[in-house]
């Protein structure tokens, strides 16, 4: 039976695009919901800042310099592509995008407002766009600074950036505020299965014709008892 259901409603693939401000829990919501949902892909993006100690060059981010993020960019390879940070460049590298909804797979970005707009953009209603928050100012402050991953004048170049992404919060189709982390988990984890099920991301046509099929058959086969 289940068999059956996963066959005819199966659905095309959806880009669930994941902003807010840096430190605000992005990475750890998003690895919530993939420990939960292994069959969603991950967009690795090219990014011309420095690796942080423990992230790992291909799994993390595609660590390249400002010339081979330039060549990325100017020869199409990304998909979208922002300036970041003051002089930081991040860029959705194109392929992995195509091939993921290609295949029919959801797949995640954590972009910035301004790579959101351009993939609502490019995609339309294929994307979702998320926008996480913090509860207060505060507890981003706080949350940047436990941290301890960047210097002072890195986290005052990030507290800025985080003005902007909060400003752009209108964007976005849902909000999620990121205060208990199993509850702000479980939104996203919510928003994803539910965008699933919305109507025209599935061949609900197709399901619906073998319905009235089947039940034509067995009303002409046997009549009611055939349906039930
Ligand atoms: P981002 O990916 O948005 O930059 P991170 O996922 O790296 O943010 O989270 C920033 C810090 O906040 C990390 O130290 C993380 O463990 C912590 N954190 C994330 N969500 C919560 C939460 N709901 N409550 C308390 N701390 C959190
Ligand atoms: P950092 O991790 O350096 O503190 O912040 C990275 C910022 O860049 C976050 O706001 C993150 O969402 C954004 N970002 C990461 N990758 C991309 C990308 O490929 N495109 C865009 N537009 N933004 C990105």
């Amino acid at each position: 039976m289940a068999q059956a259901k996963q066959a005819v409603l199966r659905h095309a693939g959806l880009l669930l695009v994941v902003s807010g401000p840096s430190g605000v829990g992005k990475g750890t919501l998003i690895a919530g919901v993939l420990a939960r949902h292994p069959e969603v892909r991950v967009s690795v993006s090219c990014t011309t800042r420095a690796p942080r100690r423990g992230e790992v060059n291909g799994r993390d981010y595609h660590f390249v310099t400002l010339e081979e993020f330039q060549r990325l960019r100017d020869a199409g390879e990304l998909l979208e592509w922002a300036q970041i940070h003051g002089d930081l460049y991040y860029g959705t590298p194109r392929r992995p995008v195509e091939e993921a909804l290609a295949r029919g797979e959801d797949m995640i970005l954590e972009i910035d407002y301004q790579g959101a707009r351009a993939v609502r953009t490019i995609l339309g209603d294929r994307s979702v766009l998320v926008f996480v928050a913090p509860p207060t100012w505060g507890t981003l402050l706080e949350r940047l600074q436990m941290r301890h991953t960047e210097r002072p004048e890195e986290v005052a170049a990030r507290l800025e950036s985080a003005g902007r992404e909060i400003a752009n919060m209108g964007l976005y189709d849902y909000v999620v505020v990121n205060d208990d982390l199993q509850r702000a988990t479980d939104e996203l984890e919510a928003v994803l299965l539910a965008e699933r099920c919305t109507a025209r991301r599935f061949d609900w046509r197709t399901f619906r014709d073998r319905l009235l099929a089947d039940a034509e058959a067995a009303s002409s086969g046997g009549g009611q008892n055939a349906i039930a």
